[in-house]
């Protein structure tokens, strides 16, 4: 059998001839291999098509008149009394996908599937003889634009190497579809050129991501072509994450000639043997001495902590205080420090204790608060809250960023908010979203209802006036810092829309820990009718285990295991399963982060379920 001749080499997404000249990117390929004798094509022509129908299914939701349609079956048109099931062998088992294409754009590996099969069942002929194909390339990859990150987005798929090994390091314990890829540096490059092609400002339309989990971006070796091309195509904001290994007074030169740029520089310890230890960094000074060096070149940035409870947990303590003094007296616009936690996939064993480790870091944090001038940040932002009723939902300050306009017109660490220009703020998701919108308006000078200590004040706050390190471009809520987004004003409306549309009395909500107790006092304020049950539970974080207990990180897998359980409980048969949507926010097609589609958990328990929208809540 022949082969059609392809024009470039086999490593796919590359031309043969290597060649780098900048303006060869819309000549770059968008490749995809098809063929592998891994995947078992269909065995006859009905299971081709109910593989397409089942592939279809993860991609559209049926309608009929406006309404949701569900299926499990079909019949032929020319046996119209036969029935065929359509998920006649889905189980519960964990899906394993290797390919993060799954995940943040299925339709490609649809074609490829329904190429396959169909390759299966017939042979391609190319003059008369039959031939073998073994790829496919994207005809017009603008037809594949999306709104997403933006420049971020972009900049992603450069960070994928690291020069350092740090012992906590995120990738050790993500699964295998975001592990590094190793590809050319050269081929990175040609990629990214074609992504910053295509991006279209503005909207943030850009191609779908396809990178693993981020690692540090200035290894790159074509970065500063990279950032040139991106600044000439775009005026965003650049955010560049980073363990600061690179930060040389040289580097930060180059970076300065790139704003508006936002620096996160992951310092985590401000002693260079304990950074040589914990990340392996062989010149921690160059880190260390990067955050004067930042501040003397006018780039905001904030310092990022994760606090690892080794040798000790009074160890970490103590230079998590000595990082923070260190860290504030070079003006960061805020200090994040991330709750530390690990993967059954980083180890087996258990390693410390998260209730004990995040409660003493939340005690420590907030006590270091008021003694810090700088804003400090717990990551994930809902554990300010956790176990702590008073806390819940308020928009009460945890931080003010220098300089901002928040500051100056002297907003202080715990006054709650009341009012922005005489509209009464209830809650923090209020309050966020009208400084935000404050922010991005025309207005000059807002009014501030604000009860300090029990008191209540009134200030004026003047959005132009502000000095580094804010900057309105790259900081948000005119410098006042919240815990956390938390969940949605509309959750709600959407849950009751939900539930009509479902006719559903018997309502199961599948939460997580954190999230569960600003949940419950959402649906305590809210009003619902007498016959309605709503029914809240958290599945365990079985797929990533560990001690990882994240809502956004559960699975398909944990979802299913989590309704099984309340079934066996044996309280009621529900009629709806609601769960946010952030466990699934990867792409905008359902997938979680192995790329099992949401719709796997209806089809595996029978009951129907249903997506609220709600952002990922690690801010
Ligand atoms: S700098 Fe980041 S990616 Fe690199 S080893 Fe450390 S945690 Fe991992």
């Amino acid at each position: 059998m022949n082969m059609i001749p392809l024009p470039f080499s086999k490593e796919f997404g590359v031309e043969p001839n290597g060649r780098s000249n900048s303006q060869t990117h819309t000549e770059y390929l968008f490749r995809y291999p098809v063929g592998d004798d891994s995947r078992p094509g269909p065995l006859n022509l009905q299971e081709m098509l109910a593989g397409h129908l089942r592939a279809i299914l993860d991609l559209v939701t049926l309608t009929w008149k406006g309404k949701r349609v569900r299926i499990d079956g079909y019949r032929l048109l020319d046996e119209p009394d036969l029935d065929h099931p359509l998920y006649p062998e889905v189980n519960q088992e964990s899906a394993q996908y290797a390919d993060r294409l799954d995940i943040y754009e299925p339709r490609i590996p649809y074609i490829r599937q329904l190429m396959e099969s169909i390759h299966s069942i017939v042979d391609f002929e190319y003059q008369g003889e039959p031939v073998r194909i073994d790829g496919f390339r994207l005809k017009r990859p603008d037809q594949w634009l999306k709104p997403g990150g933006g420049a971020a987005d972009i900049l992603a798929q450069a960070a994928t190497r690291c020069n350092l090994k740090c012992r906590f390091c995120y990738n050790l314990g993500s699964p295998l579809v975001f592990k590094e890829t190793s590809r050319k540096a050269e081929a990175e490059y040609r990629e990214i050129l074609a992504r910053i092609a295509y991006y279209v400002p503005g909207s943030k339309l850009g191609l779908f991501p396809d990178a693993g989990s981020p690692c540090e971006m200035l290894t790159h070796p074509y970065i500063p072509e990279i950032l040139t091309a991106l600044r000439r195509k775009t005026d965003e904001v650049v955010r560049i994450p980073t363990n600061g290994s690179l930060l040389t007074p040289e580097m930060i030169q180059t970076l300065s000639q790139y704003q508006p740029l936002f620096v996160d520089v992951s310092l985590n310890t401000s002693s260079p043997s304990r950074r040589r230890w914990l990340m392996r960094d062989l010149e921690p000074e160059v880190a260390i001495n990067a955050l004067a060096e930042l501040e003397s070149a006018h780039i905001p940035y904030s310092v990022v902590i994760v606090p690892w409870p080794f040798p000790s947990l009074e160890e970490m303590v103590e230079d998590l205080a000595r990082t923070i003094a260190f860290s504030a007296r070079f003006n960061p616009a805020y200090i994040q420090i991330s709750l530390p936690g690990y993967s059954r996939w980083f180890s087996n064993e258990t390693l410390f204790d998260r209730e004990e480790v995040w409660n003493h870091l939340k005690t420590e944090i907030q006590h270091l608060r008021t003694v810090t001038g700088c804003p400090l940040i717990i990551r994930p932002g809902l554990y300010e809250e956790y176990l702590d009723p008073e806390a819940i939902d308020t928009p009460r300050l945890i931080g003010v960023i220098k300089n901002s306009p928040a500051a100056r017109a002297g907003l202080v660490l715990g006054d709650r908010l009341l009012g922005i220009n005489g509209l009464r703020i209830k809650n923090r998701t209020q309050a966020r979203s009208l400084l935000g919108t404050v922010q991005n308006s025309s207005l000059e000078k807002v009014s501030l209802n604000v009860e300090r200590s029990g008191e209540l004040l009134d200030l004026d706050m003047d959005l132009n006036h502000f000095e580094y390190p804010f900057d309105p471009r790259t900081v948000p809520y005119a410098g006042c810092v919240f815990p956390s987004a938390g969940i949605p004003l509309n959750w709600m409306e959407q849950l009751r829309t939900m539930m009509a549309t479902e006719k559903a009395r018997e309502v199961l909500i599948l939460t997580s820990t954190l999230v569960r107790p600003m949940l419950g006092k959402r649906i305590r304020e809210s009003l619902f009718p007498a016959d309605v049950h709503l029914h809240l539970r958290v599945p365990a974080n079985q797929y990533l285990g560990g001690n990882i207990f994240m809502g956004d990180l559960l699975t398909v897998e944990d979802f299913i295991a989590a309704v099984k359980n309340f079934l066996d409980e044996g309280i009621v048969l529900p009629d709806l399963v609601v769960i946010p949507s952030s466990p699934f926010h990867l792409s905008g097609w359902g997938r979680d982060l192995t790329g099992r589609v949401y719709k796997d958990i209806e089809r595996i328990t029978g009951i129907p379920v249903g997506l609220i929208e709600c952002d990922p809540i690690f801010d």
